[in-house]
């Protein structure tokens, strides 16, 4: 039996508004398109990855309350693919439009100190935090968390950006000094066995799907790659995907969140942040997925029902970052197996997101590191295959 539409779900036509003119606004107007929608993006640039494949762009910073008040007017329903933009940003398209998620998840997942307090009120396992405001506070938080622990800022950090590791009581100071702006979060150092990650989707009645636990390796700061399903135990796999529906639920989340998470040694998943909107560590499913996570994103913000999130196929998903990845891309797109994705930038500069490449494997067959390297085919990492399976 299918579910009849909510009376709530916008038609085919209807306008999708999405802030933010990055790859992830990209990818969701292509699946808004799909489903019949335009999207139409707020954005400061013109030929950005989202703006090359959309229906409309209002160009424009995200503080610019006109510009703001332009593209709600135009749009039928407010979503994100950038978080960070001001309260007044939010309240003044909330007094226009629908914006899903609300306003109230973008100030708490903005803030780390915000987002803590909310998971820890929800009973949400989160590492040690304390909040340092002033160099005054930094005694405190290292009695509380002892030696190591990491210095955070509260605001605008990403891809490892704006955090610093103190070692040593003199390292301190400096750390705080270096960190801007203030103030900043202190947490204790997780001795993880692996980092996992849980895409959430919920729809406007309440009802939430979560996909497979991924499993996620950075480099540099930044995700390289991500493993589905996560390989770890199928106890620690039922914990991450309910917690996550917890946050979603304690939340009222309508959209899609991304939950980053750690597994310790002992199995405990504790959260480290969350992000409502599609998420790197999600990207697997556009091609392992029947309904992926941009998909799933549009539903939910449309007000569709929202198919179960099911897997057909195990996947690796491997980030292209920067020129040394691209130069690689006729090798990419010339390989059988590698499904590349391409946004559309123009310049590749260090550390930047260009496109990413996913792998699938018959469900149930995803292989060890090295059979991943293997079927990365030109960008593998260059383990000895040969040698590993002739040893
Ligand atoms: P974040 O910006 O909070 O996502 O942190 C970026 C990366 O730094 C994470 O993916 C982890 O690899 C590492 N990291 C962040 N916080 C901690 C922590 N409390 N303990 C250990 N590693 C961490």
């Amino acid at each position: 039996m299918s579910t009849p539409p909510s009376p709530a779900a916008l038609p085919p036509g209807a306008v999708l508004g999405i802030v933010g003119g990055g790859q992830l606004g990209r990818m969701s107007a292509i699946a808004a398109a799909r489903l019949g929608y335009r999207a139409h993006i707020l954005t400061n640039e013109p030929d950005g990855p989202a703006a090359q494949v959309a229906h409309a762009v209002t160009l424009g910073a995200y503080d610019d309350p006109d510009a703001l008040r332009r593209f709600a007017l135009a749009v039928d329903v407010v979503t994100f693919e950038f978080e960070n933009i001001s309260a007044d940003g939010l309240e003044l398209l909330a007094a226009l439009r629908p914006v899903r998620p609300s306003g109230h998840i973008l100030r708490i997942s903005q803030d780390r100190v915000a987002e803590k307090r909310f998971l820890t009120e929800a009973g949400i396992p989160v590492a040690p935090w304390h909040e340092v405001r002033t160099p005054d506070d930094l005694p405190a938080a290292r009695a509380g968390l002892g030696l190591p622990f990491i210095l955070k800022t509260t605001r605008l950090g990403y891809d490892g950006k704006g955090q610093s590791r103190v070692h040593r009581d003199e390292d301190m100071q400096p750390a705080f000094d270096a960190l801007a702006p203030h103030p900043l979060v202190a947490e204790g150092m997780v001795d993880f066995a692996c980092e996992v990650s849980v895409m959430v989707a919920r729809g406007l009645d309440g009802a939430a799907v979560t996909f497979d636990v991924t499993e996620n390796r950075h480099r540099n700061g930044i995700l390289d790659l991500s493993l589905a399903p996560a390989r770890v135990p199928e106890t620690v796999r039922d914990d991450a995907r309910a917690i996550a529906l917890r946050i979603a639920d304690a939340l009222d989340l309508v959209g899609l969140l991304g939950v980053e998470m750690f597994v310790d040694r002992d199995g405990q998943v504790l959260v480290n942040e969350i992000a409502p909107r599609p998420h790197n560590s999600g990207h697997w499913t556009m091609d392992a997925c029947p309904v992926d996570q941009f998909a799933m994103h549009v539903r939910a913000v449309a007000g569709l029902p929202l198919p179960p999130a099911v897997r057909h196929s195990d996947a690796a998903m491997k980030n292209l970052v920067g020129p040394d990845d691209m130069a690689l891309w006729p090798a990419i797109v010339a390989t059988p197996g590698l499904l590349p994705h391409h946004y559309g930038k123009t310049e590749a500069r260090p550390g930047r997101k260009m496109g990413h490449v996913n792998v699938l494997f018959p469900a149930g067959g995803l292989p060890g590191e090295f059979g991943v390297d293997a079927a990365l085919g030109p960008l593998a990492e260059g383990y000895d295959v040969l040698d590993e399976s002739a040893g």
